[in-house]
């Protein structure tokens, strides 16, 4: 039997069909804004049912943990007078005001440059904590673009993919890249998306992301990233960072995995217009052909809910 004119047992397309159907099956049944297990709120996404946050680790703890952290800025910030940040996937603008807060405290004179992509802004946006609300409210009084308290801030409202083509001449210190889970969301995970974000990257900026997915460390690792696991926060496996002035510091089991299994392969989008479930079909065939290739052993399938959702 043929599948996007390639050959495959009936097995082998069912192997297929399966595993594309879990992977665009809702996270959670829940609708709407929601109590995190930390006590601050997130909003559940009504049509990939995903939250925008961590249900278990918490908002604020995802935003810090997952992305502020690991990005380096927290170090910049104390001895740099300008912070240029790129954020895919604004969302309720957590990770931004989250940033911009902590940050502040650091250096209440540090200058920020931050562009954001968003497809669709959401209808509900729950509040942040306190601490955040004045930042928060800022952004989003502002919306999309403005330049006020030392910070210059632009939203690029529309698909990443095609927004993205707009941008030049800009050097971010850090990309928090947070789309949903990349099996559920994949136009934002492919190697030509995340070709174009290096473009929009300092030689010593760091890339950060929740996910630890296959397809992606393969494709970030294609472009000349050096890659690490950034800590667990609230599951099992932690996310990805990446930059390209740094080396590969991954665990050799981690390694391994990258180098071996069928579905470390990058989504692949090459006039960055394909549909999504395009993306998905495309990848999860080649993978089945490495599977065979590899003589039909089982490996390790990645996880259905690879992303930021109910970890
Ligand atoms: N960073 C956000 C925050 O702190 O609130 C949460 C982001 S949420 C996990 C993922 C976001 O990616 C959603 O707001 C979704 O609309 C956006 N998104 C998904 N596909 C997109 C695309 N093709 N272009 C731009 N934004 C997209």
């Amino acid at each position: 039997m043929r599948l996007r004119g390639i050959e495959l047992s009936e097995k082998g397309i069912r192997a297929v069909l399966t595993e594309l159907k879990a992977w665009l099956s809702p996270s959670i049944r829940a609708k709407g804004v929601l109590q995190t297990q930390a006590g601050d709120y997130t909003l559940i996404h009504p049509t990939y049912g995903e939250p925008y946050h961590s249900v278990f680790a918490g908002s604020v703890r995802e935003c810090l943990e997952k992305f502020l952290e690991p990005s380096g800025l927290l170090n910049k910030a104390s001895h740099q007078r300008e912070i240029t940040l790129l954020d895919i996937g604004f969302g309720l603008g957590y990770n931004v005001a989250v940033a911009i807060k902590k940050l502040r405290e650091i250096n209440p004179k540090v200058q920020f440059r931050v562009i954001s992509f968003e497809k669709e802004l959401p209808q509900v946006v729950p509040p942040l904590p306190d601490e955040f609300k004045a930042l928060h409210r800022l952004l989003w009084d502002n919306l999309p673009e403005f330049e006020k308290n030392g910070i210059s801030f632009k939203l690029y409202l529309g698909d990443a993919r095609e927004k993205i083509l707009e941008v030049s001449e800009f050097y971010a210190h850090a990309v928090f890249h947070d789309g949903f889970s990349p099996y559920r969301n994949p136009e934002l995970w492919s190697l030509q998306f995340l070709s174009q974000v290096k473009r929009l990257m300092d030689q010593k900026g760091v890339w950060v992301s929740y996910t630890s997915s296959l397809p992606i460390r393969k494709a970030l690792r294609q472009l000349g990233f050096g890659i690490f696991s950034t800590r667990s926060v609230g599951r099992k496996r932690g996310g990805t960072g990446a930059c390209l002035s740094c080396e590969d510091l991954l665990s050799p089991e981690e390694k391994l995995k990258l180098e071996t299994s069928p579905y470390a392969i990058p989504f692949l989008d090459p006039e960055l217009k394909s549909k999504p479930i395009e993306i998905l079909i495309d990848y999860r065939v080649r993978v089945e052909l490495l599977k065979v290739a590899q003589g039909g052993v089982e490996p390790p399938t990645p996880r259905f809910s690879a992303g930021c959702s109910t970890n």
